[in-house]
């Protein structure tokens, strides 16, 4: 196991990434505006926290309206921002150790309550994690603050630990209250993040991908794949996006590599009933009474 002064390191780790997470994340967040290419802000944020010393533990998310997650810009992007509900999902990892993070911009101007519930869902659940908690009693207290505005939590999205490298680790922390669930303990890690609908209250995948990871390395015979295996190893087990990689056989590359299992692919998540979706996400680390958020 690890002694005090080695948890303390890597708990410093994590509050840099944090701490870079919160600062990006607010520049960013005031780049989104009717007009602004999508591709430039996702851009700015991967490009500014590499910029601040450490590297991004998944591209930028940009999911509008009845999309959830899993929406990044692909090379030749040309959309721009309209009056949407954009939720900007970032992560930093400093060697690994990751804070992951996300808020809600409504161009509407029409959906201030639901950017609200989730925010108010996140802030009670921050409220009552403490070493000892169950992950139950934490997706019980999203829930209600959830039904009490009259929206549904997703219930196929979820919060989860972090880990070295490992941007979903356990234990899941879900959105509504259900039976067992972990305990979460002192300095473990985690990111609590609420999802809020107007719609059915579940996602389903859609058929855009531009995010993949690695799974397992296996020996591949063609030139192109193998080629693009060099490539995707420096991100080690962490999602990166089809945007980042050299554009030459790329799609032969990463439809051999995926049909091979060596790499997996994360389509969109949409809303069943394409109701509007709104997130808010911190990560926090799990204290005696409380818990520490490092990117706020
Ligand atoms: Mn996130
Ligand atoms: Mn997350």
């Amino acid at each position: 196991m690890w002694d005090e002064e080695s948890i303390e390191g890597v708990l410093e780790k994590y509050r840099r990434a944090g701490k870079i997470v919160a600062e990006v994340r607010k520049r960013a967040a005031s780049m989104v505006k009717e007009g602004a290419l999508i591709l430039e802000v996702a851009e700015f944020v991967e490009n500014a926290i590499r910029e601040r010393g450490a590297e991004p533990a998944f591209p930028c998310n940009i999911s509008l309206n009845e999309v959830a997650a899993h929406s990044t810009p692909s090379h030749d992007d040309k959309r721009v921002f309209s009056n949407e509900l954009v939720k900007l999902d970032i992560g930093a990892h400093i060697e690994g150790y990751i804070a992951d993070a996300a808020v809600t911009i409504d161009l509407s101007g029409e959906n201030a309550r639901l950017v609200e519930a989730a925010e108010e869902a996140l802030k009670a659940a921050i409220s009552v994690i403490h070493d000892g908690v169950s992950t139950a009693e934490v997706g019980a207290t999203i829930e209600k603050v959830i039904r009490e505005y009259g929206f549904r939590p997703i219930v196929n999205l979820s919060g989860h630990g972090l880990a070295r490298y490992m941007a979903h680790a356990p234990p899941t922390i879900p959105n509504v209250g259900q039976r067992g669930g972990a305990i979460l303990r002192e300095n473990d890690v985690v990111a609590i993040e609420p999802f809020v609908t107007n719609g059915a209250g579940k996602v389903s995948e859609g058929a855009t991908v531009e995010i993949y990871s690695l799974v397992r390395e296996k020996p591949v015979r063609l030139p192109a794949a193998r080629r693009l295996l060099v490539e995707i190893k420096k991100y080690k087990t962490l999602p990166f996006a089809k945007r980042w990689l050299p554009r030459e056989s790329l799609d032969i590359a990463l439809r051999n590599l995926e049909a091979a299992g060596v790499i997996r692919s994360y389509p969109v998540l949409r809303e069943a009933a394409r109701g509007l979706i709104s997130q808010a996400e911190h990560t926090v680390i799990v204290k005696k009474d409380g818990c520490e958020v490092i990117t706020a």
